[in-house]
């Protein structure tokens, strides 16, 4: 497997050494999104980079493909340092990222035309690769026109047709529904393992355990706060996979029990768990208090009794495995559970708020928020000191984005209105923009 690793030259196709990055932010210090990340990819390899959102592998693709300078470190290409747009390197994004004013055609011919080449050639070429990719019929079609798993098709045609030596793909299947996505797997497969696709390695980049066991021969666990590769998970098993095979289970649950580890997120995590940040400038995910309150009654119902290893219990309340860490996280915030080796157990307290009526179990909330979360608590002081018992919503987001960037305060902030509502410890009034105790004494 590791002569495979290296190209005839002796050099990876993809080398990344000990490479940083930070966003800066303002007069704010500098937010560390990658640190120290090294990886390898070799030639025929399709290698996953598996991370939470947020945790800095849309960054590295970009720094990867040169579309933007690392802060430190190298990136080589064909042992070539990459200083601007790489070659040889096509991209897939999320997103589709289409010309909604360009046809399918149009939009795959895109990239060719950039290489100055010439009409015929172009279009021959770029039939050829709506052909292969199964767009046939489409040519004509405008984005709006087509359903997403057929945009994205666009997006990976449109990525093919310039003959790429190494294909990076950002989430590709994660915009999709659950049965396009698995199609437009499949058939990417497909392609890949009879050799037709003109490319000689893939990396995609992914928050979908299944999908990284499903497709690729390594997977790169990377953790958050900052982005680094904390494990390697080499997958030997026979093409086509089967998800219900026990050997694909029990990798998929090796690789959860990695992902929530200590070790997964030790790096600068603040003591009261896995969010980035400290006191009130600490990260809250977006979940919303159903969530909450529905996977503490999972937990607490058959057949877990109180604790569940996470791909289970995933399966049962329906989640994926990003959604489900995060709610899981925030239990563990607000002490209502905890996690330990891939497994979520409630705490005392979780099992006491699992027996209460409504009433009780908002009061209960209440006090845990005010309790173990330092923003909730933040904002109910100010509001207690005040005799109007009211403040802007902009005080306190312009105060959290000296911590973190605007987007992330912007979730962070309604996320805390969202629990605090249901907690009825202060609600927030769109109109007038104002954030008020729910109860005033
Ligand atoms: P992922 O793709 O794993 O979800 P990203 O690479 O998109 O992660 O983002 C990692 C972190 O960097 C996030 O906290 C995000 O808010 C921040 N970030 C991303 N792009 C920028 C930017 N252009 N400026 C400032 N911060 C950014
Ligand atoms: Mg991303």
């Amino acid at each position: 497997m590791d002569a495979a690793i290296q190209t005839a030259e002796g050099s990876p196709l993809v080398s990344v050494e000990a490479v940083d990055h930070f966003y800066r932010k303002g007069s704010a210090p500098n937010v560390v999104v990658l640190q120290d990340v090294n990886l390898t990819l070799g030639d025929h390899e399709v290698v996953a980079l598996l991370g939470r959102s947020g945790s800095g592998k849309s960054t590295l693709l970009r720094i990867i493909s040169g579309l933007m300078p690392a802060s430190k470190g190298l990136v080589e290409i064909n042992g070539q340092a990459v200083n601007g747009p790489a070659k040889g390197v096509a991209m897939v994004f999320q997103s589709f990222a289409l010309f909604p004013w360009l046809t399918v055609l149009q939009n795959v011919e895109l990239g060719l035309e950039a290489q100055g080449m010439a009409p015929a050639e172009r279009r021959k070429r770029a039939l050829a690769a709506v052909d292969l990719i199964g767009l046939d019929g489409f040519e004509s079609a405008y984005p709006k026109e087509i359903s997403g798993g057929m945009q994205q098709r666009v997006g990976l045609a449109r990525a093919l047709v310039v003959q790429p030596q190494i294909l990076l793909m950002d989430e590709p299947f994660s915009a999709l529904d659950v049965l396009t996505a698995e199609t437009l797997r499949t058939d990417l497969l497909d392609l890949w393992c009879e050799g037709r696709m003109p490319i000689r390695a893939i990396l995609m980049v992914t928050h979908n355990i299944e999908e990284a066991v499903l497709m690729c021969d390594r997977i790169l666990v990377f953790s958050s706060n900052p982005g680094r590769v904390i494990a390697e998970v080499k997958v030997e098993l026979p093409r086509p996979r089967n998800r219900q095979d026990p050997e694909f289970r029990a990798l998929v649950d090796d690789i959860y029990g990695r992902m929530t580890s200590k070790v997964a997120g030790t790096l600068a995590q603040s003591k009261d768990g896995l969010f980035p940040g400290m006191g009130i400038g600490m990260i809250l995910p977006r979940v919303s208090t159903n969530t909450l309150a529905g996977l503490i009654e999972s937990l607490a119902g058959h057949p877990f009794d109180g604790r569940a290893d996470l791909p289970l219990l995933a399966e049962r309340a329906h989640m994926e495995a990003d959604e489900l860490f995060q709610a899981a996280e925030t239990l563990q915030l607000m002490r209502f559970a905890e996690l330990a080796e891939g497994d979520l157990k409630l705490t005392v307290d979780g099992q006491r708020f699992a027996d209460l009526g409504i009433d009780d179990r908002k009061a209960m909330f209440r006090h845990h928020l005010v309790t173990f979360v330092p923003l909730a608590a933040h904002i109910k002081l100010v509001l207690d000191e005040r005799p109007s018992h009211k403040a802007p919503l902009l005080r306190f987001r312009d105060e959290l984005e000296d911590h973190m960037s605007e987007d992330a305060a912007e979730t962070t902030i309604r996320n805390v209105i969202n629990w605090a509502r249901y907690g009825e410890v202060f609600a927030y009034n769109e109109a007038s923009g104002l954030i008020s105790l729910e109860n005033p004494a």
